[in-house]
């Protein structure tokens, strides 16, 4: 460690110089060659001080690193849903929403029932394997950018396509998805789990308006009914259904 060199080695110096005084003052004698070791005293006494500074300044640079590093992880942390493994509903607040995508909010039905009936730990389990098949549809969906678990069992997911019929297709897709991972992840429910989204287009009215539309076209959804999708049309407002699932029997 540079302390114990420092407090090791720079003695050296201040000896030297010491003797070097005394001898000035004729308080001793010895060979004059020994004049020779003041200056050996300073050279050492430059190497040991660019080491020591060095290794200081790794040192600093090593704790600044990791303290970047556990700030980005604690950031990392408070965006991040513990339970799905989503981002949040904070990070969903702060992302940088830019116009032209599709916002759909997904929501499961009649989960409250699911609670009631299997216990809050089964309730649990289906958000977690609704959270497994929306990350996996943003990794491998191309028309998935991004999804967040929003709050309870409400999910928010960030569209790519170029139409509305288009980003239908892609979140009626998710929601098939999503059902079939959870019953599979999740086989003693009663009924099959299904879920409803509400899309809508991310225009001038920024992302705040979007959220509003879709959770319009979202109340549709489970007015008709459930297990549907329903998008807002701009301007028009008018909500569009999707085609009603097929169960498998
Ligand atoms: P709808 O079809 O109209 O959406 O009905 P719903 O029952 O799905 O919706 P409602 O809002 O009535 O109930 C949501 C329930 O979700 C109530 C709450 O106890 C439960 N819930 C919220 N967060 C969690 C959670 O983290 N874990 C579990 N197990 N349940 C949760
Ligand atoms: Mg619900
Ligand atoms: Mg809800």
């Amino acid at each position: 460690r540079t302390g114990a060199l420092e407090v090791g080695l720079y003695p050296v110096p201040a000896l030297v110089a010491v003797d070097r005084i005394l001898r000035g003052m004729n308080i001793y004698l010895l060979p004059h060659e020994w004049d020779f070791a003041f200056y050996a005293a300073m050279a050492w006494q430059s190497v040991i001080m660019a080491i020591g500074i060095t290794l200081r300044i790794g040192l600093l640079r090593l704790e600044r690193d990791l303290a970047r590093a556990k700030e980005r992880s604690l950031g990392e942390l408070a965006q991040t849903d513990g339970l799905t493994g989503l981002p949040n509903r904070r990070a969903f607040d702060e992302r940088d929403w830019r116009g032209g995508d599709f916002l759909a909010i997904v929501d499961a039905d009649h989960f409250k029932q699911i609670n009631d009936r299997h216990g809050h730990q089964a309730g649990d389990r289906v958000l977690a394997a609704i959270g497994a098949e929306l990350r996996h549809s943003v990794a491998v969906d191309r028309g998935c950018l991004a999804a967040f678990r929003m709050g309870g069992e409400e999910f928010a997911l960030l569209v790519a396509a170029r139409s509305e019929d288009e980003a239908a297709l892609i979140v009626n897709a998710v929601r098939q998805r999503v059902c079939a991972r959870v019953a599979s992840l999740v086989p003693e429910l009663a009924a099959p789990l299904t879920v409803s989204a509400g899309v809508a287009r991310i225009g001038k009215g920024g992302i705040d308006a979007a959220y509003q539309a879709a959770d319009r076209a979202l109340y549709k959804a489970k007015n008709a009914g459930r297990d549907r999708l329903c998008y807002e049309m701009e301007q028009r407002g008018t909500a569009l259904m999707f085609p009603r699932r097929k169960h498998a029997a």
